[in-house]
């Protein structure tokens, strides 16, 4: 069976300005504000977001360095279309999302980053009508 949703977007929340060591990336300073992370899961996606949820753990991701320092704000699944970068690169353009630290959350791939800051009013709202728009395919290229 092929899965519907095999990418997904978390968003993170600090009200507290922090720096985080991310193993060979080295310190990454995440100002007070919303975060979003991008990634994929061919199966399992239940999963891996309570696995992501989870602050005591393996660290295994890049996303498992910055976790502690950040609190759950929700996570959205999202229709496979054209792929994880693709959807970062949408959150990027559509929601002005800058990028924290080079190759966070993107060792897989050619990105940038995975991870992303995101400023202004409204985030979460945005983000979920962002997300909505995606999963009816208005982003993608096919
Ligand atoms: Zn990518």
């Amino acid at each position: 069976m092929t899965e519907t949703y095999t990418i997904y977007l978390i968003l993170f929340y600090t009200n507290q300005s922090t720096g985080v060591k991310v193993g060979a990336l080295g310190n990454v300073y995440l100002s007070a504000g919303y975060y979003v992370y991008v990634g994929s899961a061919r199966r399992a996606i239940g999963a891996r977001l309570k696995r992501h949820r989870r602050i005591v753990k393996t660290k295994r991701w890049h996303l498992d360095y910055v976790r502690p320092a950040l609190k759950w704000r929700g996570s959205i699944k999202c229709v496979t279309h054209d792929g994880e970068c693709a959807l970062a690169d949408q959150v990027r353009h559509q929601l002005n999302g800058v990028t924290v630290k080079k190759r966070l959350g993107s060792s897989d791939c050619k990105c940038e980053t995975h991870f992303l800051k995101l400023t202004g009013q409204l985030i979460p709202e945005r983000l979920k009508y962002f997300a909505d728009a995606w999963n009816r395919g208005e982003f993608t290229k096919s």
